[in-house]
């Protein structure tokens, strides 16, 4: 899977990209984060990005030029068929687990960051094959959205996690969240690990997990029950 992000911001991505799984991933080859500085495809001499709305408001708009500018030289330099151009917005549909995992069905994906007021419209209209929210509220950039995503997709990915099917266990893959978990002290500040976990019975470990998955959702989430047992 390769990532190519557009935006003003590159050195944002530095720390999160460089350690840990989404840095063994890079190493291995499994993914690629390619950063796409926007003042490159800037606007004359000073390579302006941005200007003013019409119609006035206070704030500025990433102009469209650099924008297109920047995906059309990745996809000159770069061809891939099979890919999707994904506009980080508040006000594009939610990022969750079934997204991620039909944006990991891609292979390339370019991500645009917005900043300022935003971007400007046409790039929605008629670059963008989506627009992609991580919640309902308003951040100061597309930049930290993009690396939500990113490391979303990425922990997808046949290898990018260390044991196959790790990611099957966890919370939303198969519609519930996922089950609590203990470690070491058996006994810690006067409470006890659930005895069944030191059982060694794994059917009854399998199943305790299964219940405990099933009654956190139904605690913490209820409408992923509902949306599992359907209308
Ligand atoms: N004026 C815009 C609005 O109210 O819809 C908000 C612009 S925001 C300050 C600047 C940029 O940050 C956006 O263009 C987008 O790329 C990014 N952004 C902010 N919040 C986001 C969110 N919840 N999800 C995804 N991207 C977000």
């Amino acid at each position: 899977m390769i990532f190519d992000v557009v935006t003003m911001f590159p050195g944002m991505f530095a720390g999160p990209l460089q350690d840990s799984i989404l840095a063994r991933a890079r190493r291995s080859g499994r993914i690629a984060v390619r950063l796409h500085e926007l003042r490159r495809w800037g606007v004359g001499p000073h390579r302006v990005v941005d200007s003013p709305p019409y119609g006035g408001g206070g704030g500025m708009i990433l102009r469209p030029e650099p924008v297109f500018g920047a995906v059309d030289w990745i996809r000159e330099a770069y061809p891939e068929p099979n890919e999707r151009i994904v506009l980080l917005s508040p006000q594009g549909s939610r990022l969750d687990h079934p997204t991620a995992e039909r944006l990991a069905r891609y292979r390339r994906l370019i991500m645009i960051c917005g900043r300022y007021e935003g971007v400007d419209e046409r790039v929605r209209e008629d670059l963008a094959d989506e627009e992609l929210s991580v919640g309902d509220m308003v951040l100061t950039g597309g930049e930290l959205p993009a690396l939500v995503a990113v490391d979303a997709v990425s922990r997808l990915i046949p290898g990018v996690l260390g044991r196959a099917g790790a990611a099957d266990d966890d919370s939303f893959a198969d519609g519930l969240l996922d089950s609590p978990y203990y470690t070491r002290p058996e006994v810690f500040r006067g409470s006890r690990v659930p005895e069944i976990l030191l059982s060694g019975d794994h059917g009854a470990v399998a199943r305790w997990r299964a219940e405990k998955a099933r009654q956190a959702t139904r605690d913490k989430r209820p409408d992923l029950l509902d949306r599992q047992d359907g209308p």
